[in-house]
């Protein structure tokens, strides 16, 4: 066998040589529309001239410097930009280059902070059961992702779980509002049993990513989240690797809950693909921490602050502000959200969900009783192909949020260039591939 890309043995995959806009192509001429920004990537469209102008020009000053020898401009002006998008007292900025760098950095971050107050026996991290933190050993062992996890479960830290806030299917059978939230009262529970002098940190996705795309928790849920975590000396660190800079129609994903976290991830979007960039960013609380204590931290990699990369992420960071995409993510994500909210007439639909262009459809054999199709039936998949032959790329969510096995849905985060008029031509693709999976679907199912 000759040289080969690998990522899935099993599968061979369209051949993209072009983008723009909303769209791809593929080497056949092929058009498709993409909403799913790549992987809740690109935020502000492909092939924008200003930042491919912006790239050329870096890469003739300077392409690479090293972090630990020198400082550089972009990175500098990079790390000032993002801290008038973060909120306030956010302003200490670690540039990195994907997102388990970035959450694997974050939790390092957290033990430090620990670290230098004297606290050495606060090792552990909370996170949740359906969720992505990234795949790395460290941040798979923060993800509640049991598919991922189960082939390196020996080699996982033990770190504790607790349920999401998957208010459609409850995990505690009750419903909003008469739950009084049980699912964060579930964090200070954990955090009791566990004993407070063990956790560091609680780490959670704002609005629920690649594993149960969109779920998003109740008003007072980060709220309660974050007066448990001062009570207990925990810090709560927001992983916005997807719903940071402008995805969920706000700057970052957690100020839909005035709550200010204690660290903050993000990445994807951040570039908008045009190169790798990720950042951690810090509270004056945490910063200080460390400052006032060793005053150095080994969190750094060969590429952190790459010059060439910053310069994408400044470029950004200008076209969003410049065309108010974070604003036009909430436009159309109001929008999008109506017209899939009107795919639950399909009895397959159950639930539709998300903030801003962070979007799920969750599918059920029955709608009255929830219950899920048997995962041999392979529905996302088939959702997923049938948008793909009409010409309209979304993304399968995980299995497995039901109870780590079962579960069927898909992820819609498009560009933020997006228009009604592309909302309508994916809903109409979804749709004609919901009909098809009625039509195909086993009677048993
Ligand atoms: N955190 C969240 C919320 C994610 O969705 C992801 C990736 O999907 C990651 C972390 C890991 O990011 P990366 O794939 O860039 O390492």
């Amino acid at each position: 066998m000759g040289a080969q890309v690998f990522r899935d043995f099993t599968k061979s995959y369209p051949v993209i040589v072009r983008g723009k806009g909303p769209y791809l192509y593929d080497r056949e001429g092929r058009e498709y529309l993409d909403a799913v920004g790549g992987i809740s990537v690109v935020n502000i469209g492909h092939g924008v001239e200003e930042v491919i102008a912006a790239m050329r020009a870096q890469a003739e000053r300077v392409a690479f410097v090293h972090g630990g020898a020198f400082a550089n401009e972009p990175a500098m002006a990079l790390a000032e930009e993002l801290a008038r998008w973060a909120p306030a007292g956010m302003d200490k900025v670690l540039l990195l280059s994907g997102g388990s760098e970035a959450t694997e950095t974050a939790m390092k971050l957290a033990f430090q902070y620990h670290l230098e107050r004297g606290k050495a026996s606060k090792y552990r991290i909370i996170s949740r059961w359906t969720s992505y933190h990234g795949n790395t050993i460290g941040s798979l062992s923060m993800s509640g992702r049991t598919a991922w996890r189960r082939l390196f479960a020996p080699q996982l830290l033990h770190f504790p779980k607790i349920h999401p806030p998957y208010c459609y299917r409850c995990p505690y059978g009750q419903s909003y509002p008469s739950c009084k939230i049980a699912c964060a009262e579930d964090l200070e529970r954990t955090i009791t049993f566990e004993g407070p002098e063990s956790i560091a940190a609680f780490i959670a996705e704002p609005v629920i990513g690649t594993s149960a795309a969109g779920v998003t928790p109740p008003p007072e849920y980060y709220p309660r989240v974050r007066e448990i975590c001062d009570k207990h000396d925990v810090l709560f660190i927001a992983d916005e690797v997807i719903t940071g800079v402008g995805r969920t129609g706000r700057n970052f994903g957690i100020e839909h809950w005035g709550v200010v976290p204690d660290i903050i991830t993000t990445a994807k979007g951040l570039s908008s693909g045009y190169a790798p960039l990720a950042a951690v960013i810090l509270h004056e609380k945490v910063y200080g921490a460390i400052v006032k204590g060793s005053g150095q931290t080994t969190q750094g990699f060969t590429f952190s602050g790459h010059p060439l990369c910053c310069t994408v992420g400044l470029a950004v960071l200008k076209y969003l502000k410049e065309h108010q995409l974070v604003e036009n993510a909430a436009r159309i994500g109001k929008f999008m959200l109506e017209r899939l909210t009107s795919l639950k007439r399909f009895p397959i639909v159950g639930d539709v969900r998300g903030l801003g262009m962070l979007q799920g459809v969750e599918f059920v054999a029955d709608q009255a009783t929830k219950r899920p199709f048997p995962a041999e039936v392979g529905v996302t998949r088939r959702i997923v192909e049938g948008a793909l032959a009409e010409g309209v790329m979304i993304v399968p969510g995980m299995s497995g949020m039901i109870d780590g096995a079962l579960g069927d849905h898909i992820q819609i985060s498009p560009p933020f260039v997006f228009t009604e008029a592309n909302v309508e031509q994916l809903v109409g693709a979804v749709e004609k591939a919901i009909q098809k999976v009625m039509r195909e679907l086993p009677a048993r199912a």
